[in-house]
C-alpha cells in the first residue's frame, strides 16, 4: 500500500471509529469522563504506530507463520478438515480460537516474560475506544498469532478469515470503549465492555480473559462482574508514560532498565484519575 492510500485508510478508520464510538460514550458512559482525557495523546500515538507502522510487520510476521505451518501439517488432515460442512468449519475456527486466546491471554498474565510486553496495554489508566490501541508491537504478534493459530492449523487463507479478523478487532475497540450498555443478562452469553474494564482493574490477576464470549472465564472460573466499575485502571508498576519509554522498556532486561531510571519519566497523574474517574454504579 502506498502511502497516499496508507494516510486515507487510516484517516477513513479514525473518522468511522469517532462516529461509531464517541456518540455511544455520550449516551452509554460508564463512568465521566472528557474525550480529550489524560494520555489520549499516547493512544493516539498507538493508534497511528498500529497503523504506519506495525501493521504491515505484524501481517508479514504471520504469513510467514502460516507458511510455516502449512509446510508441516500433513495434506491429508487438511484435505478431511475441507471436506465437513462451511458451517461446521467456521464453529470449528471461531471456538477454538476463543480456546487458545483464551488460555494465551492467562498466561500473559502468568508468565512474567509473556507479562513484560503485555502491561504496555494494561498500563493505561483511562480507558475508551482509544485506549484498546494500547498494545506492544510483539504482544499484538503473539495475540493475533494465537486468535489466527486454528484457522491456520485447518488450512485457513488469511483472506477467507479476514471478515472475522475484522470482526474480532472492531470488538476488541467495543470492549475497551467507555460504554455501559443496558444488555442485562445477555452480557453472560456475548460479553460486553463492563467484563473487559474488569480485566483492567490493577490486580493483575483481575480475570475475564476470554475475547468475545466469556464462556471460557465461565468454564474456567475466570469470570467476575461486580456491578460497578474498578476503582481504578492501570498497573501496580513504575512504568514510562510517552511512546518510546513504553516500546522499549519491555524489551530491556531488567538491570538496564533500573539504571535509566524510568521512574523519572513516569508522570504522576494519580489525583488526577481520582478527580476523572467518578465512580459510576449500575445498578
Ligand atoms: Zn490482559
Ligand atoms: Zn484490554
Amino acid at each position: 500500500m502506498n502511502l497516499f492510500a496508507l494516510v486515507g485508510a487510516t484517516g477513513l478508520s479514525i473518522v468511522f471509529l469517532l462516529i461509531l464510538f464517541v456518540p455511544m460514550e455520550k449516551v452509554f458512559p460508564a463512568r465521566k469522563q472528557k474525550l480529550l482525557r489524560p494520555h489520549w495523546l499516547l493512544d493516539l500515538c498507538f493508534f497511528l504506530g498500529q497503523y504506519f507502522l506495525w501493521s504491515s510487520v505484524v501481517f508479514l510476521v504471520l504469513t510467514y507463520f502460516g507458511d510455516f505451518l502449512a509446510a508441516i501439517i500433513p495434506e491429508s488432515f487438511r484435505t478431511a478438515v475441507a471436506t465437513q460442512p462451511w458451517w461446521l468449519q467456521a464453529i470449528e475456527v471461531v471456538v477454538l480460537s476463543d480456546v487458545v486466546i483464551y488460555w494465551g491471554h492467562r498466561l500473559q498474565h502468568n508468565v512474567d516474560f509473556l507479562w513484560r510486553f503485555h502491561k504496555v496495554h494494561h498500563s493505561a489508566t483511562h480507558l475508551d475506544w482509544l485506549a484498546a490501541h494500547r498494545e506492544h508491537p510483539l504482544d499484538t504478534i503473539y495475540t493475533v498469532g494465537l486468535i489466527n493459530l486454528p484457522a491456520f492449523i485447518l488450512g485457513f487463507p488469511l483472506e477467507t478469515i479476514a471478515g472475522l479478523i475484522a470482526f474480532r478487532g472492531l470488538w476488541a475497540i467495543y470492549i475497551h470503549s467507555n460504554v455501559r450498555l443496558p444488555i442485562g443478562p445477555l452480557r453472560v452469553l456475548i460479553g460486553a465492555p463492563e467484563l473487559h474494564h474488569w480485566h483492567h482493574d490493577k490486580a493483575r490477576d483481575a480475570g475475564n480473559y476470554a475475547n468475545i464470549s466469556p464462556l471460557m472465564d465461565w468454564i474456567f472460573g475466570t469470570y467476575t462482574c461486580p456491578d460497578h466499575e474498578p476503582e481504578a485502571f492501570g498497573i501496580n508498576e513504575d512504568f514510562p508514560q510517552h511512546y518510546a519509554g513504553q516500546l522499549i522498556q519491555p524489551l530491556l532486561p531488567e538491570k538496564i532498565n533500573k539504571k535509566l531510571r524510568w521512574e523519572f519519566l513516569k508522570l504522576d497523574y494519580s489525583e488526577k484519575v481520582s478527580d476523572d474517574h467518578s465512580v459510576k454504579n449500575n445498578s
